[in-house]
């Protein structure tokens, strides 16, 4: 090979990669090249790594003929070492001659991991930087530390790219790496992640931090690292290639959190909705990391669920008339000016599923539990004039819960005694393995069945109340309205309601379907992998008219009329303004008229109560 022309194209790469390169990985070669077929109309980046098979070199013939099939292929070849955290048990002078081999066959790129080029005389990495372009990689698969001691020690090679990958073990380490990013992206060509769960913001965001390209699995269970996303998912749930420097970030905050629907449902509703965000899942271990990260990040907003709901509360700058009374916040804005604003969503939630089908006023409603949950329902149907009744299995809770929102305690024994309009369960009995049902036959005397445990869609208490012949709610529609609330309040756009819904239950029936197949007793399950994770095409145009008539109701009964074009792109641009007024709540606790879109979009004349400034 001419080696000026190499060097021509190796150092001019850069401006032609992807921003996505896949991993490809197997122990059988066949089944490599087959993955990197099914992948390459999509995306012409591919990493091959080679330490996976047992004869490297032999497997360089199968994969000659897929590249010289297909030149437009933008080919990686790694063969990393055990020492350094591959697979390959070879010797490093192997090593190198099998990069040297791939780069002969058609390979643009080689990495070679620091401790490799170290361990090179000067003259032989010159060579393989004459036989193709370079990647200087190094891994850190305990931490995300000594980034700026890893590189100092990176530079002294003349390298094409420099990838720094590290693990993050705290939501924050994805800031340290994206800040390493951008200070060193200037005057280098860098590729930077976090690996592990916590490390899905820099795998999404360091392409707009400076990273060259990020990196993806061919499939579920195809993965190279640890916390890598599958291509299609990275590319159509997380959007990545269209983040940009003004993309919002948003995303869901808990622990754990690694099974939340919100990722999913939110992405869908971003594209279908044409808003510029993404909406990651933080898996914060302490709330601390979170706030830190809510600043540096930025994070514009932020859906919060267990355990941090409570513990939020006195971090915030300001916050809403439902927070206030419930103790519980599971929607945060961050201000331009950074200041942090709560919403409680929940019970908007809450009373919007129940008042698609009830009267609140006057009815009579029981509630079991007396947690977060159940100070929602409680606050949320006293509010619109219910009479309510709780019952808990820690008696003094339940009755320190009525006390405080001045509504009945019943105890569970005369529960089978008496009649209600609606029964809300808010414990977890009856949720993912639990097949349980918080109440007796007996004690089903109600019109309605409220569960709002809502996976598996059919608990054993809606099937009961079903054979009983009453009807029955399910806790999806809790979960649609209070993130369709959360999506109003983030973007000044009404929700597109039907096709959240739509994407909640499709990834309830996959998850579904995976818990059958783990059955040694289930029937033939369906295929299914976070691959299949719902895209936006499910929000179809149909969908979105049904929306638009079914927006929010108001609160009163009636529907709020979805905002016209005009106004809904007032309200966006104004959105950034978003302060929560305390019209945006009614006295009662409710949702006010259309005016709650106003007041998200427009800075409330009275500010709400000051919960605690930072
Ligand atoms: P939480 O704050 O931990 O409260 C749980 C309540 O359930 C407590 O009152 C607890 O009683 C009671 N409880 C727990 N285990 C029980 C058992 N084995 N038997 C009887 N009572 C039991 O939880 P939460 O946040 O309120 O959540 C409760 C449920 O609501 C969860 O399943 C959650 O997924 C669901 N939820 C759904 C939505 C939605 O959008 N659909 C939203 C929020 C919550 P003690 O006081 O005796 O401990």
């Amino acid at each position: 090979m001419n080696a000026p022309n190499v060097n021509f194209a190796a150092r001019t790469l850069r401006l032609r990669m992807p921003r996505v390169c896949v991993a490809v990985a197997s122990t059988d070669v066949a089944e490599m090249v087959e993955r990197a077929e099914g992948l390459v109309r999509e995306n012409s980046l591919l990493e091959f790594r080679l330490d996976y098979l047992s004869n490297p070199v032999a497997a360089l013939t199968r994969i000659k003929r897929l590249l010289d099939f297909r030149p437009d292929v933008i080919a990686i070849a790694t063969c990393r070492r055990t020492v350094a955290g591959g697979h390959f048990r070879g010797s490093l002078n192997t090593e190198v001659e099998i990069l040297k081999k791939a780069a002969e066959i058609g390979f643009q790129a080689i990495d070679i991991e620091l401790e490799t080029a170290e361990a090179l005389n000067p003259a032989a990495f010159e060579e393989l930087r004459d036989s193709a372009a370079v990647i200087v990689s190094h891994h850190d698969f305990k931490s995300t530390k000594h980034l700026d001691e890893t590189f100092e020690r990176m530079v002294k090679f003349p390298a094409d790219f420099y990838k720094v990958v590290g693990t993050a073990t705290c939501l924050y380490d994805n800031v340290e790496m994206m800040k390493f990013l951008q200070r060193t992206s200037e005057n280098h060509a860098m590729v930077g992640l976090c690996m592990g769960e916590q490390g899905l913001i820099s795998r999404v965001l360091a392409l707009r931090a400076g990273s060259v390209f990020t990196f993806a699995s061919t499939g579920q269970g195809e993965e190279t690292a640890p916390g890598q996303i599958q291509f299609r998912a990275l590319r159509e749930q997380y959007r990545v290639e269209q983040v940009d420097a003004v993309t919002k970030v948003y995303g869901v905050v808990g622990d754990p959190i690694a099974h939340s629907m919100s990722p999913a449902l939110f992405n869908s509703a971003f594209r279908y909705e044409n808003v510029n965000a993404v909406y990651l899942t933080l898996h914060a271990k302490k709330l601390s990391d979170l706030l830190a990260c809510l600043r540096d990040i930025p994070l514009s907003g932020c859906s919060v669920t267990m355990p941090y709901k409570q513990e939020i509360v006195p971090h915030l700058d300001n916050s809403d008339q439902l927070t206030q009374q419930t103790g519980a916040c599971n929607t945060l804005v961050r201000g331009q000016d950074g200041r942090v604003f709560g919403f409680n969503t929940d019970v908007y939630g809450l009373v919007a599923a129940l008042e698609a089908r009830v009267t609140l006023r006057g009815a009579k409603i029981l509630v079991l539990g007396a947690g977060g949950a159940a100070r929602a329902a409680v606050f949320g149907c006293k509010a619109r004039g219910a009479e309510v009744f709780i019952t808990n299995r820690t008696s003094a809770t339940a009755v320190a819960l009525a006390r405080k929102a001045e509504v009945n305690y019943i105890k569970r024994q005369d529960v089978a005694k008496s009649q209600f309009d609606v029964i809300v369960n808010a414990t977890p009995v009856g949720m993912g393995a639990n097949k349980q049902s918080p109440l007796e036959d007996k004690e089903l005397n109600a019109r309605y069945v409220f569960d709002l445990v809502y996976n598996p869609v059919e608990t054993r208490l809606i099937k009961m109340a079903k054979a009983k012949g009453l009807h029955t709610i399910s806790g999806v529609e809790m979960f649609v309205h209070q993130a369709a609330r959360q999506f109003e309040i983030w973007t000044g756009k009404p929700a597109p309601v039907d096709g959240m819904r739509q994407v909640v239950m499709r990834k309830l029936g996959i998850q579904a379907a995976a818990e059958a197949a783990t059955q040694p007793v289930a029937s033939e399950p369906q295929q299914a992998s976070v691959a299949d994770a719902p895209t936006p095409e499910v929000v179809t145009a149909k969908v979105a008219q049904k929306a638009q008539a079914a927006a929010p109701s108001n609160g009163s009964g009636t529907r709020a009329k979805a905002a016209p074009a005009k106004i809904t792109k007032k309200v966006a641009a104004s959105a950034k303004a978003v302060k929560p007024a305390k019209k945006a709540t009614g006295k009662d606790g409710s949702r006010a008229k259309p005016a709650a879109k106003k007041a998200v979009s427009k800075p409330a004349k009275s500010s709400p109560k000051k919960t605690k400034s930072r």
